[in-house]
């Protein structure tokens, strides 16, 4: 693996060592949203951006029940977990105009899931060319200023998606 610069593994390491509590449980408290880079939690569904991303803007997209797989969903939480699957690609798109997206899910440690008790969609944005970017990054791929720059130009657009959700208008 090539360093470049990656201070937020060693964050990384500390907060494991005393945060015992599943990353995507939003709990009651919003206060912490920003540290935890939590973009959006509505009654059903929530979004938070990849604290340790692919490429810069992938986001994962739960339930906001604990719950590890497809099976433990109801109909209304499947609806409603795809719907901002689809309203997260526009909200990207209409940001950072990938070329295209890779969403999917892993299920189980076995299949790549860092957090296998709590199931969640991956949204990684494409662009052209990208794979060379993150071969040539390896591990580190994006520093962390890039991902709070980002959280704090997604988090408006998620915040006009809470206040409209039926409305949301995929070509802006
Ligand atoms: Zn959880």
């Amino acid at each position: 693996m090539k360093v470049i610069w990656a201070p937020w593994r060693m964050e990384y390491i500390v907060s494991n060592e005393k945060v015992e509590a599943c990353i995507f449980c939003p709990g009651g408290d919003r206060s912490e949203d920003e540290e935890r880079l939590i973009l959006f939690v509505g009654p059903l569904t929530m979004v938070i951006m990849n604290r340790f991303p692919y490429i810069n803007g992938h986001l994962l997209v739960a339930p906001v029940r604990h719950v590890p797989g497809l099976d433990d969903l109801s109909g209304e939480e499947m609806l409603d977990l795809l719907v901002m699957v689809r309203r997260s690609i526009g909200i990207l798109h209409g940001l950072m105009g990938p070329d295209g997206f890779n969403v999917g899910l892993n299920l189980g440690k076995v299949a790549g899931a860092g957090v296998d008790s709590h199931m969640h969609f991956h949204i990684v944005p494409r662009w052209s060319g990208d794979t060379n970017y993150m071969t040539v990054l390896g591990e580190t791929r994006v520093i962390p200023e890039h991902i709070r720059e980002t959280y704090h130009k997604l988090l408006p657009r998620f915040q006009e998606a809470t206040l409209d959700p039926g409305g949301w208008d995929e070509s802006s």
